[in-house]
């Protein structure tokens, strides 16, 4: 158990340090802007979603490496994802990081890399530093195609 800790602990440094998909991406059709002011996060996400696909997504923001890996990872998992299977996933990762996983509608396989921040419920003062590039992404595929800006507070 401590060495599965260990691994994510990893990972999350990893993606804070090293950003994936940090920017943006040439093309956009959604954007928003999310702000954790209890913690000082901020993130913006920016998507190109062509026939109900995610194209490509990246994102640009400061925060802790919580929030920071939580982006990274996240734009990896839904890159390539259809609208349906982004709205499970940030289902399942909501229900990772607040409940009890084995509730989920979506089997824990399915979050893949995900998984790493299933420690974070342990820590509820950083629940929303994880999950808010998650309602970041949600706000801006559903604003457009106004930009759209969320807060977690
Ligand atoms: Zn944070």
């Amino acid at each position: 158990m401590s060495d599965l800790r260990e691994l994510y602990q990893s990972v999350i440094l990893d993606h804070s340090k090293e950003p994936r998909n940090f920017g943006r991406p040439e093309a956009v059709s959604h954007h928003s802007r999310g702000d954790n002011p209890l913690c000082g996060d901020k993130v913006e996400i920016f998507l190109d979603v062509v026939d109900g696909t995610v194209r490509d997504i990246a994102f640009e923001g400061t925060g802790c490496a919580i929030s920071t890996a939580s982006a990274s990872i996240m734009t990896q998992a839904v890159k390539g994802k259809s609208l349906e299977e982004v709205r499970r996933l940030f289902e399942g990762f909501h229900e990772l990081v607040t409940g009890d996983p084995s509730v989920t509608a979506v089997a824990p396989g399915e979050l893949g890399k995900l998984a790493v921040f299933s420690g974070v419920r342990e820590y509820p003062v950083r629940v929303k530093c994880a999950t808010l590039a998650w309602h970041t992404l949600n706000a801006a595929l559903q604003a457009q195609p106004e930009e759209a800006v969320v807060s977690t507070e």
